[in-house]
């Protein structure tokens, strides 16, 4: 038996590039974009008391991870990508249907625009539903997951100065916490598990219309290259 859903909205994501998005929803709170609504639920009846919620939850489609052929096992990258478990054990992306969710902000809502923060959600990403976060229902106190115990741990973040002034003036241009933004994503340390790269080794992700390039001087700190203009 097959469904089909189609989407309620888009979001427009500081994240075009799965590198370098945090691996779940509120480990960068200064990760923002818009959740634009679709006909017929962009007229604003279907947002009407949504402005008293301080947080949703997203439904949402991993638009760039699906596949044909449903995988039964994953091996998610926080258990250092080479050790393999039942996918419903994770929040993999690829998985059956394609379906993700993730909590976030909820900052204001403007016509058929949803501003929303601390997402890890990729631009583009087609949102099936949108649900109010019930904080009685929704926290667990005494919940345990022994897979995901805490929050990764953070890597120390550093700038070379010239970077640290790009990023300062980019911020200004778009009015975005650009600075925050790129030192809380690359805390949790984007680069797969098993590697360590040699300090001449440079990585890059795009955040908004912004290529940020990095390095590791040592394995546990990242050193802030530059921030330039993304090639188009
Ligand atoms: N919070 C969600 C959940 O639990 O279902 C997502 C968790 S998933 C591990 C987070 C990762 O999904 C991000 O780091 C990013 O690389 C990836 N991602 C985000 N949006 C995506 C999309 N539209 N298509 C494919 N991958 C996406």
């Amino acid at each position: 038996m097959t469904y089909s859903v189609s989407p309620i909205g888009f979001v427009r994501s500081c994240f075009k590039e799965k590198f370098a998005i945090p691996r779940q929803p509120q480990l960068a709170p200064a990760a923002r974009g818009v959740l634009e609504l679709v006909a017929p639920f962009d007229q604003g009846d279907a947002v009407q008391g949504l402005e008293q919620v301080s947080h949703v939850w997203l439904l949402f489609l991993f638009h760039q991870a699906l596949e044909d052929k449903p995988r039964l096992k994953v091996r998610p990258p926080r258990l250092g990508g080479n050790k393999s478990m039942g996918v419903f054990a994770t929040r993999a992306t690829h998985r059956p249907n394609g379906i993700g969710q993730s909590v976030v902000k909820l900052d204001k809502v403007e016509g058929n625009r949803l501003f929303i923060s601390g997402i890890d959600l990729l631009d583009g990403t087609p949102v099936l539903d949108i649900k109010p976060y019930v904080p009685y229902a929704d926290i667990i106190p005494g919940a345990t997951n022994d897979i995901a115990s805490a929050a990764p741990q953070l890597i120390e973040v550093r700038w070379a100065e010239s970077a640290l002034k790009q990023a300062y003036t980019h911020a200004q241009r778009l009015d975005e916490p650009l600075v925050e933004l790129i030192e809380q994503c690359l805390a949790q340390d984007p680069r797969p598990a098993y590697q360590t790269p040699a300090p001449e080794r440079e990585y890059g992700a795009q955040f908004w219309d912004l290529d940020v390039r990095w390095h590791y001087p040592t394995p546990d700190q990242i050193r802030v290259l530059e921030v330039i203009p993304a090639e188009a």
